[in-house]
C-alpha cells in the first residue's frame, strides 16, 4: 500500500467533469485507489464519480490517495499527476458562497390558500411523471430489478446517442458532460444503492431511484460551494432520465403512502390538475405568483399553497418532513416536534384548507343602495362543479375549458367534451354556464405544443385556435351540442380586436350550418369577448357591437397593460392590481358596454378579492366571477356598502397618479368609511409591511 497527499488547487474544485477525468485515469490501474479528506475523513473510490462527488471536495480541500494493488506506484503517479495538472481543466468559478443548510428552515413565499399542512416532501420537477411507492410482494422483487436494470440500459443508449449528436453539432468540449452522465449510471454508488433500497424497502424501483438519486443530490444541497452544488444538477439530470425511463414502461402505482407535499421549482397547472388530491395535501414551489394558473388551479381545489419561495426546492429531499403555512406564507422544512406543538397551540389547528360553509347563500347580493350584483364561478376542472352550489354562485362565469386537456399531448374527443359541457350545464343550472374556448399557449397547456420564447406573447389562446381551426371547430360543435340540454355561452380569450371576434364568429356560424345540416341536436349561443390585451380596450367599443358581452379577464390586463409576467415571482413587486393605467383600462371597458347596452363580468383574480370587488362596484360591475370559495366573503361584504360610496373612492383613485397612491386611498377611505368590514390584513399592503 502507498499514499500521498495532495491539494485540489483547481478552481472549480472535483466537479463532475474533473472526477470523470479521475475516474477515467484511475480505472486504468488494477489497483484500489481511495481518496480521504483530510478534515473528517470522509472516503471515496477514486473509481466512482458519484463517490468521488459525494466527497464534496471543492478548491483547497486536502486529501490523502491511498493505492493499494501491483501496480500502485503507477497508479498514485498517474492520479497525483492529474491532481497537479488541475485534471486536465480550466474554467472560472463564481466564487460565491452559500449557506449551510440547517436543521429546521424557514423560508418565507406567498401563501395562496389557507390550510396549514404537514406531511413529506415528494420533489417534482416538470418533464417528469408523479414517483409513488408501492409494496412488492418478495416473489416480485426481482422482476423491479430487472425493470431498473432495463431502464439504465435504456438511458446509457439514450445519452450515447445524445453525446454523438453533441460531439457532431457543438464539438468535444460541450459532449464531455455527458461522459459524466455515463458514468453515473455505471456507478455502483447508483445502481447498486438502488437495487439494495428495492430488496431492503420492498418497493418499486421508481421510488427507490427517486429516493437514492435525492440522497446523492442532498449531499450536494449543503457544499459550501456554489459551482459543485449546482452540478448536483448533472445528477438530476440522470435520475430524471431513469425514472421517465422507469415510469414510462412500468405499471403506475396510484398509492402513497403518505401525506405529500409537493414540491418543485414550477409546476404546469396540468399538472396541479391532475395530482392525486386524495394523497397530495400541499404545494410548495420557488415559482409563481398570485395570478399565475398555477395558483388558481390550486386555490379552486382549496389546496394548500405556497409559491414564490425562490431557492427551496434545491434544499428539500424526497420523504424529508415539511410543514406548509399558507396563511402566513412560510414553509418549515424538518419542523422540530416542538415548532409542530407549538402550531397546534397557537393557530388551534393543523389542517387543509376549509371546505364549504354549513349555511350558504345563493341569488343575487344586494348592496345598501339596493344595486344587486351577480357571483359567479370561475371554474377549471369537473371536480369544481359541485363547488357552484356549495358555495351559493349564480351559475358559472367562467370555465377555463382547456383544462379539460390535461393530459399531455391529449385534445380530448368532441364526444368527451360534449359530456363535460353537458354536466358543467347542469351543475350551472338557471344561471347557465359561461364556456371559454381553450385558452391554450402561455403556460397553460403547453404539452400541446412547441414552447416559444416568449408564451405569453405567442400563439395563445384564439391565436392558437384559429390556427388550429380543427381543435376549435371540435370544441365549437361540441358546445353548441351540449347547449341543447342546459344554459351555455362561449366566450373567445384574448382577443386582440375585432378581427380576432370576426374570425372566430366565422367558425362558430360554420359549425353551426354543418350541425344543422347534419340535423343533429344543438342551440346557438351567446358569444363574448375577453377583454384582457390592451388593444382590445382601446378598441372596446368595435368589438361591443359586434358581441352579445364582455369578460373582463383583469389578471392578463395587468400583465399586458404593466408588461409584468404574471407568474414570474422575480417581477412580482410590478404587478399591481391597482395601477391607475389598470383601472383606466377596467373604465373604458365597462363604458364601452354600457353604451353598446351589453354585460360584463369580470372575472379575474380581482373580483375574488373583497377589497376590489368594492372598487369594482364602485366603477359600475354588477356582475363578478370568481373562485367559488371567495362567494360568500365576497357576499357578506358588498351587502354591507354602499356603492355611491364606493363610486366616491373609484373616481378618486382614478385620478391618481400611482399604484401606490392608489393603494394608499383604498386604506384610507376603507378604513375610515368601513372599519369592521376591513380589518388590516384585508386591504393593500402598506410598502413598508410588504418586505
Ligand atoms: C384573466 O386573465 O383575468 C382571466 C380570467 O383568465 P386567465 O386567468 O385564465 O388568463
Ligand atoms: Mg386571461
Amino acid at each position: 500500500m502507498t499514499e500521498r497527499r495532495v491539494k485540489v488547487t483547481s478552481r472549480l474544485g472535483l466537479h463532475a467533469r474533473a472526477a470523470a477525468n479521475l475516474v477515467r485515469v484511475a480505472s486504468q490501474f488494477k489497483s484500489t485507489l481511495t481518496l480521504q479528506r483530510l478534515d473528517g475523513g470522509a472516503e471515496a473510490d477514486a473509481k466512482s464519480i458519484l463517490s468521488i462527488l459525494t466527497l464534496a471536495a471543492s478548491r483547497g480541500t486536502d486529501l490523502r490517495i491511498i493505492a493499494s494493488g501491483d501496480d500502485e506506484h503507477e497508479a498514485l503517479d498517474a492520479v497525483v499527476g492529474l491532481f497537479s495538472r488541475d485534471f486536465d481543466e480550466f474554467e472560472k468559478a463564481d466564487g460565491k458562497q452559500i449557506s449551510r443548510a440547517i436543521n429546521e428552515l424557514r423560508c418565507k413565499g406567498l401563501g395562496i390558500s389557507e390550510g396549514v399542512v404537514i406531511g413529506r416532501v415528494l420533489r417534482l420537477q416538470e418533464g417528469t411523471r408523479e414517483v409513488y411507492r408501492a409494496e412488492i410482494a418478495e416473489a416480485d422483487l426481482e422482476r423491479e430489478r430487472r425493470r431498473f436494470r432495463a431502464a439504465v440500459r435504456l438511458s446509457r443508449r439514450q445519452l450515447e446517442a445524445i453525446k454523438e449528436r453533441a460531439e457532431r453539432e457543438l464539438g468535444r468540449g460541450h459532449a464531455y458532460i455527458f461522459d459524466a452522465h455515463l458514468l453515473f449510471l455505471q456507478d455502483a454508488k447508483l445502481t447498486r444503492d438502488v437495487e439494495d433500497y428495492i430488496d431492503r424497502e420492498r418497493c418499486n424501483a421508481d421510488w427507490a431511484a427517486k429516493v437514492v438519486g435525492d440522497r446523492l443530490l442532498s449531499i450536494y444541497t449543503q457544499i459550501n460551494d456554489d459551482y459543485l452544488r449546482e452540478r448536483g444538477s448533472n445528477i438530476e439530470d440522470v435520475i430524471q432520465r431513469l425514472l421517465a425511463n422507469l415510469t414510462g414502461e412500468g405499471p403506475k402505482y396510484p398509492n402513497l403512502l403518505e401525506d405529500a407535499v409537493i414540491v418543485s421549482t414550477d409546476l404546469l397547472p396540468s399538472t396541479i390538475a391532475e395530482l392525486n388530491l386524495n394523497h397530495v395535501k400541499a404545494i410548495a414551489t420557488d415559482a409563481g405568483g398570485w395570478t399565475s394558473h398555477m395558483a388558481i388551479i390550486a386555490r379552486g381545489l382549496s389546496l394548500t399553497a405556497v409559491i414564490g419561495l425562490r431557492d427551496f426546492y434545491h434544499r428539500t429531499r424526497t420523504g424529508d418532513r415539511i410543514l406548509v403555512d399558507a396563511r402566513r406564507g412560510e414553509v418549515i422544512l424538518h419542523p422540530a416536534s416542538e415548532t409542530i406543538e407549538q402550531y397546534q397551540f397557537t393557530t388551534g389547528s393543523v389542517g387543509p384548507t376549509a371546505g364549504a360553509p354549513d349555511v350558504v347563500e345563493c341569488g343575487l347580493v344586494k348592496t345598501v343602495d339596493g344595486v344587486e350584483i351577480s357571483l359567479r364561478a370561475n371554474v377549471e376542472l369537473p371536480t369544481e362543479f359541485r363547488a357552484v352550489h356549495d358555495f351559493g354562485a349564480c351559475g358559472v362565469g367562467l370555465f377555463r375549458s382547456e383544462f379539460l386537456l390535461s393530459r399531455p399531448g391529449l385534445m380530448s374527443s368532441e364526444e368527451q367534451q360534449y359530456e363535460a359541457y353537458k354536466s358543467l350545464a347542469e351543475a350551472a343550472g338557471e344561471y347557465g354556464a359561461i364556456v371559454r374556448l381553450f385558452d391554450v399557449g402561455g403556460e397553460v397547456g403547453s404539452e400541446v405544443k412547441e414552447r416559444e420564447r416568449n408564451p405569453a406573447l405567442g400563439l395563445r389562446a384564439v391565436r392558437f385556435n384559429l390556427r388550429h381551426k380543427q381543435i376549435m371547430r371540435t370544441q365549437v360543435r361540441a358546445i353548441l351540442r351540449a347547449a341543447a340540454s342546459g344554459k351555455l355561452s362561449l366566450v373567445i380569450p384574448m382577443v386582440a380586436d375585432v378581427a380576432d371576434v370576426r374570425m372566430s364568429k366565422r367558425v362558430i356560424d360554420e359549425e353551426i350550418e354543418n350541425l344543422a345540416a347534419e340535423n343533429a341536436p344543438f342551440s346557438a349561443v351567446r358569444i363574448g369577448a375577453m377583454i384582457e390585451i390592451p388593444s382590445a380596450v382601446l378598441t372596446a367599443e368595435k368589438i361591443a357591437s359586434e358581441v352579445d358581452f364582455f369578460e373582463l379577464g383583469t389578471n392578463d390586463l395587468v400583465q399586458y397593460t404593466l408588461a409584468v409576467d404574471r407568474g414570474n415571482d422575480k417581477v412580482s413587486d410590478w404587478f399591481r392590481t391597482l395601477h391607475p393605467a389598470v383601472l383606466y383600462g377596467i373604465d373604458r371597458t365597462l363604458r364601452a358596454a354600457r353604451d353598446a347596452n351589453i354585460p360584463v363580468i369580470v372575472c379575474g383574480e380581482m373580483a375574488s378579492t373583497p377589497a376590489y370587488a368594492v372598487l369594482l362596484a364602485g366603477m359600475g360591475t354588477i356582475d363578478l366571477s370568481m373562485i367559488p370559495a371567495m362567494i360568500p366573503r365576497v357576499r357578506t361584504v358588498l351587502t354591507q356598502i354602499d356603492t355611491n360610496e364606493a363610486q366616491e373612492i373609484a373616481t378618486k383613485c382614478l385620478a391618481a397618479g400611482t399604484a401606490d397612491e392608489v393603494e394608499e386611498l383604498v386604506r384610507n377611505e376603507y378604513k375610515a368609511r368601513w372599519p369592521a368590514l376591513f380589518p388590516p390584513n384585508a386591504l393593500p399592503k402598506t410598502p413598508e409591511s410588504s418586505e
